[in-house]
């Protein structure tokens, strides 16, 4: 694209010169004139009042997408049992659908999963289209790729979400090749712009320094993945429809075989689930001063996590960090001692339903985001929170 400057029209206004965020215009022979500097970015065309300023770029044009309907979510399952974010995307399913005026469907595969599709109809889906196939019995690339792709040429969706865990993140970059539409991977929110109808993807970006939103307008499905724990789950009262999609598949076009499958020794807790958070900070000051945290964590029934900052001090394993880089926690209860409340710490946490905060510094971030702050030491407060508790249980429960 060339932009250039008809010298006739221009009257030497210097408006292209101060919106130019190169320095690539000046005055020249009474009027603009445009340095090789010039990246094209088009900032000079807009303000020109005469337009002076002249490019052979044409504007994409923005295709008719009406015919593209429905919000359609990966019901992703591993031996039949169904992961919690395929839930929890059916309810933001529900929230974008119910904005656009669309329907929400939920595409299911695997090998004897039909009793699933009460479970994804009772959590949101007006259908499900549900593939049914020996050869799907395990996860393989090939053969989810294939069919979706058949599955989304035929039926033709707006959107399409999945889950931004290990299956989904092989896959969702697989499909949208296939298809050839634009994903955007591991996001944090999802809305629809209320002027155009698109997809608003955002997430963080540069480190968790900035939120990032990424629109699509130019091909559909709009396609995102999205991180576990982010969104809620929400459960609809009335009925839906499956459709059996017939899945043609032959084994000698699936380039992979599962000789057997070996279960991952289960590493500690499963932070995702928790109902309540006992999380430390640096304030904890060693590993030893997690063990108040431990205490109150099992007077609560709840597990430990931590920050990035007590990870890499070797305090607590990895698979207990929270936050941008660790895991995304959506507990009724997290109760942050001794943590700033860095934002990429916040972003595995804030969506929790409450959050008390302990830190001796009253300026701390974490208090923006916590529902209940406390301005003090934490070696006094968190062993206070476990004696009362205790006593106020064992009154109650006589234990
Ligand atoms: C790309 C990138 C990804 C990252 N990912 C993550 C991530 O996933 N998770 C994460 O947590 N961080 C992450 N970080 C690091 C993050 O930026 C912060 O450095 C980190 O969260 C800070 O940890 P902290 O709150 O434990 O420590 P600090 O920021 O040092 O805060 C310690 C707090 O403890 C308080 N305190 C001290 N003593 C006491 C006491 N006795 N009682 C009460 N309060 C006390 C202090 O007032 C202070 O506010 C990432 C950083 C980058 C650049």
């Amino acid at each position: 694209m060339t932009v250039w400057v008809e010298t006739d029209l221009c009257d030497a206004c210097k408006l292209c010169i101060k919106a130019c965020p190169y320095g690539a215009i000046e005055l020249k022979g009474g009027s603009a004139y445009i340095l090789e500097r010039c990246t094209s970015c088009g900032a000079c065309l807009e303000v020109c009042p005469k337009a002076a300023v002249l490019t052979d770029f044409k504007p994409r044009q923005i295709p008719d997408f009406s015919d593209r309907k429905g919000v359609w979510v990966f019901a992703e399952q591993r031996g039949g049992k169904l992961t919690r974010v395929s839930l929890e995307l059916l309810g933001k399913a529900q929230e974008l659908a119910g904005e656009l005026g669309q329907e929400v469907s939920a595409v299911l595969l695997g090998h004897q999963i039909s009793d699933l599709t009460a479970t994804l109809v009772e959590y949101g889906a007006d259908t499900v289209y549900c593939m049914d196939h020996e050869a799907l019995k395990h996860y393989r690339s090939n053969a989810y790729t294939k069919l979706i792709e058949e599955l989304v040429n035929q039926y033709q969706p707006n959107i399409f979400l999945l889950g931004a865990t290990h299956i989904g993140r092989d896959l969702a970059p697989r499909v949208s090749r296939r298809i050839a539409v634009g994903l955007t991977a591991d996001c944090t929110e999802l809305s629809i712009d209320s002027k155009e109808g698109i997809l608003l993807q955002i997430r963080p970006a540069f480190g968790g320094n900035v939120m990032a939103t990424i629109a699509n307008r130019y091909s559909r499905p709009q396609m995102a993945t999205v991180r576990p724990g982010v969104m809620e789950m929400h459960k609809k009262p009335g009925k839906g429809n499956v459709i059996e999609y017939k899945a043609v598949l032959f084994e000698n076009e699936i380039k992979t075989r599962v000789l057997k499958v070996v279960k991952e020794k289960k590493k500690g807790i499963d932070l995702s689930e928790a109902n309540v958070i006992i999380a430390g900070g640096r304030g904890v000051g060693d590993a030893n001063g997690f063990d108040i945290l431990r205490e109150l964590a099992e007077v609560m029934d709840g597990q430990v996590a931590g920050t990035r900052v007590t990870v890499e001090e070797g305090w607590i394993p990895p698979e207990n960090q929270v936050g941008q880089t660790g895991r995304t926690v959506r507990p009724e209860i997290y109760i942050a001692c001794g943590i700033s409340g860095a934002v990429q710490h916040r972003a595995g946490m804030m969506n929790s339903r409450y959050i008390i905060a302990i830190n001796t510094d009253s300026r701390a971030p974490i208090f923006q985001v916590a529902d209940w702050g406390i301005v003090a030491d934490l070696f006094d407060v968190v062993p206070e929170m476990t004696r009362q508790l205790k006593e106020a249980k064992e009154k109650t429960f006589g234990i």
